[in-house]
């Protein structure tokens, strides 16, 4: 099909050099096909019905065909696994096919992962199994749906190729569709490695391509990592705000553009576990739900320290100094607006910690009582029937009584209705809860694609009632609580 062969293809990472990673030739699925693709995201890079549907696209998916006939790319990237650097990473089982210019010029990565082995791929199989690329594919949407920043998936291709993990299982793949595959991960290899040259040169082709209003600034290295500093900043503030566990936040996981990238053992919130760890192999609970801020400052440390070649090393103290207050900003806008309060005051931090500590004693699920409140008048917060609403969430009445007093205090002179209609628009009524990932994988791997489907249409459109789905929105039966996930995928 021309559309996949036209004048709308780029090469500019791979272009970089010997540098910056390896031509590979992908190793074909068996009977790959298509299982299922994202009609938004194909409409918004310009892409007909017919294209998705043709065969040249089902060949591209099962890598048996490159993009435009060029040889893809392994990307060449290092960084620190769990604290430890790692020299040896790189796309191991995942190929950057080229960059697709949309209508309005931005470019955007073609990845396709699962596409076989690469020279990065150490002792791995190159391969994703179906179970792993479907939570990708369903997380991406579902951060979509909550406007936090994400990577996307086009689509997915199941085949016939078998895979060893703890049992055999089925080989698939995803193209993964960002403006950008370059994680912090990539400015650490160059930098460790002494490729000082070569590291001016991604900083160079960062800003060109991401960030071309900072080519200007008087010091554009140090204008990128602030921008860096400031955006992941915001993205984990959203994490914590929606109750995202990320699991597995190496730097070599980290995206420049601070976008949520590479969803391994993630865990949206069920019950409020402050120190919930999604990952079964985090002994430590390094990257536990409450560590994310400190780990994202780690991160940046990590990221700053690469950019010695860059920027005085004073400088880059300052730019990371600023990270924790950044945070903290965003995070307070975003709690009020889960409260509905359009301006801070005085005491809502102690507000919020008290919300807190009800909502953790009591085990309550995290987005099921914020969507309750979303929908109670302020007249109506302290009564008794409010207090039932609540019952199967909060056992202990007196201290969600307390804190509801404390709460009608706080919103009873605000426009009750404007209140609500703030927090309905930000307290999601369905969040992809683990259980209902592993009911969508479950009857994916015995062809049954409706449950996906289901789930991703609400979670494209998570704040609106979805009727006929209203179940998607159940928290999990209590022995489908807290799957701990491996990072086996
Ligand atoms: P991840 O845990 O997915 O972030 O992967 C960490 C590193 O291991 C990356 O360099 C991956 O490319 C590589 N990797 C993960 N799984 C495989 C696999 N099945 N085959 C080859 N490389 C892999
Ligand atoms: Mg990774």
């Amino acid at each position: 099909m021309a559309v996949f062969n036209g004048e709308n293809i780029r090469f500019s990472f791979s272009q970089l050099g010997s540098a910056f990673g390896k031509a590979v030739t992908p190793t074909p699925l068996e009977n790959g096909r298509i299982l299922t693709y994202d009609a938004t995201l194909a409409e918004k890079l310009g892409l007909t019905d017919a294209d998705i549907k043709s065969d040249t696209f089902r060949a591209l998916l099962s890598a048996e065909q490159p993009l435009a006939g060029r040889t893809p790319f392994a990307m060449k990237y290092t960084g620190h696994q769990f604290g430890q650097y790692n020299p040896e990473l790189g796309d191991g089982r995942g190929v950057l096919l080229g960059e697709w210019r949309d209508d309005t010029g931005t470019l955007w990565d073609w990845h396709l992962k699962g596409a076989g082995k690469t020279p990065y791929s150490r002792h791995g199989d190159g391969r994703a199994v179906l179970r792993s690329t479907l939570r990708e594919y369903l997380a991406s949407a579902a951060m979509r749906g909550l406007d936090i920043p994400t990577t996307q998936a086009l689509a997915m291709a199941t085949s016939d190729t078998p895979v060893m993990r703890e049992r055999i299982e089925t080989a698939a793949t995803l193209l993964r569709i960002t403006e950008s595959h370059v994680r912090f991960g990539h400015f650490e290899y160059l930098f460790y490695s002494q490729q000082h040259d070569a590291l001016h040169t991604l900083a160079d082709y960062v800003i060109a391509r991401h960030f071309p209003e900072l080519a200007d600034a008087e010091k554009p290295y140090a204008a990128l990592l602030q921008e860096i500093v400031e955006r992941t900043a915001e993205m984990i503030a959203k994490w914590q705000a929606v109750g995202f566990n990320h699991g597995v936040m190496n730097t070599d996981n980290m995206s420049i553009l601070s976008q949520t990238f590479d969803y391994g053992p993630y865990a949206f919130l069920d019950d409020f576990n402050p120190s919930n760890i999604c990952n079964h192999t985090d002994y430590t609970g390094r990257y536990a739900f409450n560590q994310q801020p400190a780990i994202g400052l780690w991160n940046l440390s990590a990221l700053g320290y690469a950019f010695t070649p860059l920027l005085d090393s004073e400088v880059i103290n300052d730019i990371l100094g600023g990270y924790e207050q950044h945070l903290q900003v965003a995070y307070s806008k975003a709690m009020r607006d889960k409260l509905g309060l359009p301006d801070a005051q005085q005491g809502d931090s102690r507000l919020f910690n008290a919300l807190f500590a009800l909502l953790e004693t009591n085990r309550a699920d995290y987005t099921l009582f914020f969507r309750r409140l979303s929908e109670i008048e302020s007249d109506l917060l302290v009564t008794a029937q409010t207090l039932s609403q609540f019952s199967e969430l909060i056992a202990d009445t007196d201290s969600l009584s307390e804190w509801l007093s404390e709460y009608h205090q706080r919103v009873h002179h605000l426009d009750s209705h404007a209140r609500l209609q703030c927090m309905q628009a930000t307290n999601p009524r369905f969040i992809l809860r683990n259980y209902l990932a592993q009911q969508a994988i479950d009857a994916a791997e015995q062809g049954d694609m409706q449950p996906t489907h289901d789930l991703i249409t609400v979670l494209s459109a998570p704040f609106d009632a979805h009727p006929s789905l209203a179940h998607l929105a159940q928290r999990p039966a209590d022995e489908d609580k807290d799957l701990t996930l491996s990072c086996s995928s």
